[in-house]
């Protein structure tokens, strides 16, 4: 666990942003439909993931005293920065029903995570369309 926090910070920059990338190509695969479901299922999970466990988001978690929260890089929207506490403070909000709120508005609280957020929610509902052909057919 300790090694992750070591490996981001090197690489650090555009190279965590590879998501976007991986996103690039899903909305390729969508505009030219000779890749097939397969080929969208697979990037659209990749890029879920990323947003959910990579993406360099902020941590945002709650800290005595200050508004904003931890201003510390997490890796994805549901992970904390490196401090233990934080690690799992956002996966605990999603259980405790009464921080859903705070979690939602955590989402889209600078530029950094609404990309992230929307790259989130468009590689769902892609995976979700491709996964199931009836729901594109209106
Ligand atoms: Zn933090």
């Amino acid at each position: 666990m300790t090694t992750s926090g070591a490996r981001s910070s090197r690489f650090g920059g555009l190279g965590q942003w590879w998501g976007v990338l991986a996103g690039g190509l899903l909305i390729a695969a969508w505009i030219n439909r000779t890749a097939g479901p397969a080929v969208i299922i697979g990037l659209s999970a990749i890029v879920l993931l990323w947003s959910f466990f990579q993406a360099p988001v902020t941590c945002g978690a709650p800290i005595r005293g200050r508004d904003d929260g931890c201003r510390n890089n997490a890796t994805g929207l549901l992970m904390g920065c490196h401090i233990r506490q934080h690690r799992w403070q956002k996966l605990k909000m999603l259980i405790v029903r009464r921080r859903v709120r705070a979690f939602c508005s955590g989402l889209f609280s600078d530029a950094k995570a609404t990309l992230v957020t929307l790259a989130a929610a468009g590689s769902f509902i892609s995976g979700l369309v491709a996964l199931v052909p009836g729901v594109a057919v209106h």
